[in-house]
């Protein structure tokens, strides 16, 4: 079959590739439609390594996956050939202790799809089990489908913050994921999102979606926060650019007994001010991907509690997936999402 392959880093291919896949009885194969680039896929085309996991031989690209059933196992009773479905991207070894805690998604077994040495899915099928592989509703396009995927971020780390009802929070970081982060938070019921970054025509998007955009290069969050908080503090902040000085003034907005959410990935280690964080009995979480959170994204793109659809700037077909990836590599900022569609 037809598939995107990163020969190595900074070479693409679309090329034939033997991928033998067999329809288990707990499997489908799906025909995929849609395909997100994430930040992962450019970095691994970019550099051919994100910490640990390195490209050493040919790999197919692509985790944020949409697409058409066109073979069930027999065993599976809950979808069926011409079914619309997105498809969660890590495998975990379903008997592992991870699992059986609920955190399936640490499980150090896991396989996720173009992590190195796993093949992704920008490629014509994909065989998956059924048990990560979800119907999407028939007002959800594949696009959405495709979205699904790091909405499941932003759903995990809302999960990870506990909001209660009209909590206020802090986003710091506007690319993709502070996007999704700031409309979980919203649908979780969060009154009020205040999200920051250095580039102007990402917060000019963020103002459409309802949140509370400053550009920090021209104003001090500290000050905008004060003043929406009377100078409390939000109850949340999360944490989505891996920037290092977001990072360290994390603590800064942040109420006595705040929650604190880490998403962004920093490039390297970066340090932590503990006695900031002491000083509010800040309390802290981190957050791996996600687990068992596609039907709740689900549900909430059905019911209109969040629309991802704008955040899906660019559109590219398959035949031309390595400039979609070029582009991907060095977009105008007022991207957010580009998609390839096969
Ligand atoms: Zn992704």
């Amino acid at each position: 079959m037809k598939a995107l392959i990163l020969k190595e880093t900074r070479r693409l291919a679309i090329a034939d590739i033997d991928i033998e896949e067999s329809v288990g009885p707990d499997d489908v194969r799906i025909k995929i439609h849609t395909v997100g680039i994430c930040g992962s896929d450019v970095h691994y085309y970019q550099d051919g390594r994100i910490g640990p996991f390195v490209v050493k031989k040919p790999m197919v690209l692509g985790h944020e996956a949409s697409g058409t059933i066109i073979e069930a196992g027999r065993k599976v009773t809950n979808l069926k050939a011409g079914d619309r479905v997105c498809m969660e991207p890590g495998i975990p070894d379903l008997k592992s202790e991870a699992t059986l805690l609920g955190m399936y998604n640490l499980d150090p077994a896991v396989r996720f799809w173009a992590t190195p040495p796993i093949h992704g899915c920008l490629r014509e099928t994909v065989v998956h089990p059924a048990m990560f592989t979800f119907k999407l509703p028939d007002n959800v396009s594949y696009g959405e489908g495709a979205l699904v995927e790091p909405l499941s971020v932003g759903l995990q780390a809302a999960k990870k913050a506990a909001i209660q009802a009209g909590d206020v929070a802090v986003v710091t970081g506007c690319g993709t994921i502070g996007l999704v982060t700031a409309m979980a938070a919203l649908a979780s019921g969060c009154s009020k999102v205040i999200i920051t970054d250095v580039v102007q025509p990402k917060l000019d998007i963020a103002s459409h979606f309802g949140m509370t955009a400053v550009n920090i290069t021209k104003q001090d969050l500290k000050t905008v926060v004060n003043g929406f908080t009377d100078g409390w503090g939000v109850d949340v902040v999360f944490e989505a650019s891996g920037n290092e000085s977001a990072v360290l003034q994390a603590f800064e907005p942040l109420r006595p007994g705040g929650r604190v959410v880490f998403i962004g990935m920093p490039v390297k280690p970066v340090p932590v001010d503990i006695v900031a964080a002491q000083a509010k009995e800040a309390r802290m979480e981190t957050t791996f991907r996600y687990a068992h959170i596609y039907p709740r994204a689900l549900g909430l793109m059905a019911s209109g509690k969040i629309d991802v659809k704008p955040l899906i700037t660019d559109r590219y077909k398959f035949e031309d997936s390595i400039k979609a990836f070029e582009y991907a590599a060095n977009p105008r900022p007022t991207s957010v999402k580009v998609v390839i569609e096969m």
